[in-house]
């Protein structure tokens, strides 16, 4: 075998351990646990090929850390194990053959959450709760026993007077975990960098009043020692663990296929952030206790049940440089272009580094390992820079002093902390302001994106929003990948947008602080383009919701002569110049059910994500706000709808589910 394997096989090992420590023993992670991950299933590759390479004390053998120093050890009898993780449905449906394999074909599972806490152990005796402990690793964890008994939704005595060592996780909920970070910030304490090492922290305190503080939960799942005869199911175990008047999670489910255990995956993906506390993935348990039996466990881990894990959310990886982009006002921004990464579900090549003062801020250099965050539908970022993993090769980055396009002077305007090119020439911002003209809220031209603009722009076919007007089946078949049908699509994608109510084009023209809803608003009071541009700083400020701000912007803008001589280009190439939408007045006398009502989205919704049902409802003179108060008209509640339903209920205000909300859409 080759040396390199072996001092691979070492080097992930020293990492790994150093890595367990910072967890398990400091409640100090230096790497998110995708990291840690991501090196395990490397260790555990590389020994599955190299058995002979595998000892005792690898950490694919082991659970967990040590007990801390200063606690009284406690010694499981039955060893409290660690679970094995699968990262996608096709290792899960391996896990379901294995099973099958040895059990046949009649196996039910229980679906439950994988909570993201920390295990324990509470043992009763007689009823009493004598003995509370972390599993530590697996055979010896610590005595916690005066800092769970602080847990309020603990019983101190069971309805029965029973023996039994119940076990489960010890959380914190979000709330929680948000307040605790937040006073530790404002006391210049470090925040804890998730929810599990926080109640991990709490529980490990030798001062029971810091635990007490805390406000930690528990949800129970398993027994250790108990009377086997009362259940011969998993499920059973947890109805009786509830029936003692112990914490149960409510949302475990019965599955009889993989299909279910698939769909219960699906559900609660969805269903994750409106939870109140963290989850990290599904754990997936045979039911029957004899099915279990047979299954046994490997030195870590049973084979009767498997934890999925959900797509991290964070992420560690290099940052090959930083680019800066002019944008369409002059903006310079950096990126960071990074080596791609899968980050929640999808790949992530650039993040945008916002400013200068953020990158002094994080200390980032180029060649840096960055940690990327990504969690649902957010745009990535980077959290941090691993500085223990640096070389020395990285190089510090310096913001340009010039604009990268065309050279002249960057400038930081007064209260600024973003550079600017401030020449109206700038082929950067000219370029910029075309994209944005032929977007989707604006001009709204298909077929003509990003690349085929720069094309455009590059060959010098296009130098302002005119020239769009202008182009002819030559010009663009002569670029790149346009074949003779998507020409034809994008000149007839071009003729239609002339038909385009005023707001479109107004927005498109991208005045200085003039976005798509102060567009519609002024379309809609001024009707046409020639009223518009005419209007006095008195005329735009009459108007609702135009504050002096914009009202300057747009008479400063109408005053220049090109801008004149744009629009007239603009009107002689066939561009419709007034508004073709409903009069407001109209449509809040219309019938729509939400016109004039102040409406609240809370849950989630299986047809329509909430900036969409947000558009729809103010398309139809609604007005939509984050909070319910009793100036709310309406809560549309979706799935695992939280606090504001309840407030809405509490209110009395009228609630909506989804299909009603859908129907109202239709009237
Ligand atoms: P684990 O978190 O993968 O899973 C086992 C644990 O899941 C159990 O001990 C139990 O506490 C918990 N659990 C939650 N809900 C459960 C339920 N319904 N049923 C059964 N168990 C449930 O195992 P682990 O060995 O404690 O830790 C491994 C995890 O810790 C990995 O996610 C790893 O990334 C992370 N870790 C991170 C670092 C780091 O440096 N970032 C270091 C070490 C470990």
């Amino acid at each position: 075998m080759e040396d390199s394997v072996q001092a691979r096989v070492a080097t992930l090992r020293k990492q790994l351990n150093q890595y367990a420590y910072e967890y398990y023993v400091e409640d100090n992670p230096s790497v998110p646990d995708s990291e840690y991950d991501r090196l395990m299933q490397e260790l555990i590759a590389l020994e599955e090929r190299h058995p002979e390479l595998v000892t005792p004390d690898s950490p694919t053998q082991r659970v967990g850390g040590e007990p801390l120093e200063g606690f009284k050890k406690v010694t499981h009898e039955i060893p409290m194990l660690s679970l094995a993780d699968v990262f996608n449905e096709q290792e899960l449906l391996d896990f379901d053959r294995r099973v099958r394999r040895a059990v046949g074909d009649d196996v039910t599972y229980v679906c439950e959450l994988k909570i993201d806490g920390l295990a324990v152990s509470l043992t009763y005796e007689k009823g009493r709760f004598v003995l509370g402990a972390t599993r530590g690793d697996g055979t010896t964890g610590e005595d916690i026993t005066n800092n769970l008994r602080t847990v309020r939704t603990l019983p101190l005595a069971l309805p029965e007077d029973i023996d039994i060592e119940v076990r489960g996780e010890a959380y914190m909920p979000k709330r929680s975990f948000e307040q605790l970070n937040e006073e530790r910030r404002r006391n210049g304490e470090v925040p804890f960098a998730n929810p599990r090492n926080a109640a991990a922290g709490s529980l490990r305190q030798l001062d029971p009043k810091i635990a007490a503080k805390r406000r930690l939960s528990v949800f129970l799942y398993s027994a250790g020692k108990f009377d086997r005869d009362k259940v011969s199911t998993h499920y059973g175990l947890l109805e009786y663990i509830r029936s003692l008047s112990l914490p149960v999670n409510p949302e475990s489910r019965r599955c009889r296929t993989m299909e279910e255990v698939l769909a219960y995956i699906k559900e609660y993906t969805e269903k994750r952030d409106s939870l109140a506390y963290g989850i990290d993935g599904i754990v997936i348990k045979v039911d029957s206790l004899a099915q279990q039996a047979q299954l046994g466990h490997t030195v870590k881990s049973p084979r009767w049940m498997i934890a999925y894990k959900f797509p991290a959310e964070e992420v560690v990886s290099s940052l090959e440089n930083i680019e800066v982009r002019v944008g369409r006002t002059g903006v310079v921004t950096p990126t960071a272009v990074l080596t791609p990464v899968t980050v929640a579900g999808t790949t992530v090549k650039r993040a945008s580094l916002h400013n200068e003062d953020l990158i002094r801020e994080k200390d980032l250099r180029i060649g840096d390992r960055v940690v990327i965050r990504k969690a649902g539908d957010i745009i990535p970022e980077v959290v941090n820079v691993l500085t223990e993993q640096r070389t020395g090769e990285e190089k510090a980055f310096a913001m340009p002093t010039h604009c990268p396009e065309c050279g002249s002077t960057l400038v930081r305007l007064e209260e600024e902390v973003a550079l600017r090119c401030i020449n109206p020439k700038c082929p950067a911002q000219i370029r910029e302001g075309l994209i944005h003209f032929v977007s989707r809220n604006a001009m709204n031209i298909d077929g003509l994106g990003e690349k085929v603009i720069t094309q455009l722009f590059d060959h010098q076919l296009i130098r302002d929003v005119a020239d769009l007007y202008q182009l002819t089946y030559d010009d663009l078949i002569s670029m790149e990948r346009m074949g003779d049908k998507s020409v034809r699509n994008l000149l007839e994608a071009i003729e239609r947008s002339k038909q385009n109510s005023l707001e479109r084009l107004l927005f498109g023209l991208g005045i200085r602080y003039i976005g798509s809803k102060a567009a519609r608003i002024l379309a809609q009071s001024f009707k046409t383009m020639d009223r518009l541009s005419e209007a006095t700083m008195e005329d735009l400020q009459a108007v609702d919701e135009i504050g002096e701000k914009m009202a300057d912007s747009l008479v400063t803008y109408f005053s220049k002569p090109e801008v004149r001589a744009l629009i007239e280009e603009l009107k002689a190439a066939g561009l419709n110049m007034r508004y073709l939408g409903p009069d407001p007045e109209e449509a809040a006398e219309s019938e729509s059910p939400f016109s004039g009502k102040t409406v609240v989205l809370t849950g989630k919704m299986q047809e329509m994500s909430r900036p969409q049902a947000k558009r729809e409802i103010e398309q139809r003179g609604g007005k939509v706000t984050g909070s319910v108060s009793s100036k709310t008209d309406i809560v549309i509640a979706g799935e695992a709808a939280g606090s504001k339903l309840k407030k809405a209920q509490d209110l009395q205000i009228e609630i909506w589910d989804e299909a009603r909300f859908l129907d109202a859409l239709k009237e």
